[in-house]
């Protein structure tokens, strides 16, 4: 799988290279935490991929947004999921877990708000 890169436009240059599942919460339902890389002008960023529940509808939407974050935020983020044990399972209760799942008092899952982050882009998959 992979995706359009936001730096040099190269299609299908940018790869998901690190994930980290994270639990279900109010709003979404899977919700999954991304390390992209661009193979081509070697791009880093970060991706969140969410469902997001239309209980009414009874539809899933889901949302894939690229952001482009401070050097010191991404290489946080790549320690963190590089010592968890289990990063596709999101009811894994390892430190790093517990440190990327914070909810906002509505218990939603707050995003990146601790990270800086420079700006977002819509990840574009290449069949
Ligand atoms: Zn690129
Ligand atoms: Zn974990």
């Amino acid at each position: 799988m992979s995706f359009v890169c936001p730096q040099c436009l190269e299609t299908g240059s940018l790869e998901i290279t690190q994930a980290i599942q994270l639990p279900e919460d109010e709003c979404s339902g899977d919700l999954m935490l991304q390390v992209i890389e661009c193979t081509q002008c070697h791009f880093t960023g970060l991706a969140v991929y969410a469902e997001e529940r239309h209980s009414a509808l009874d539809t899933i939407d889901w949302k894939h947004i690229g952001y482009r974050v401070a050097a010191a935020d991404l290489a946080a983020v790549r320690h963190l999921i590089r010592n968890c044990p289990d990063p596709l399972n999101p009811h894994c209760t390892c430190a790093s877990h517990a440190h990327l799942v914070r909810l906002d008092a509505s218990g939603c899952w707050q995003g990146l708000v601790e990270f800086e982050v420079e700006g977002d882009f819509a990840m574009r998959m290449i069949a």
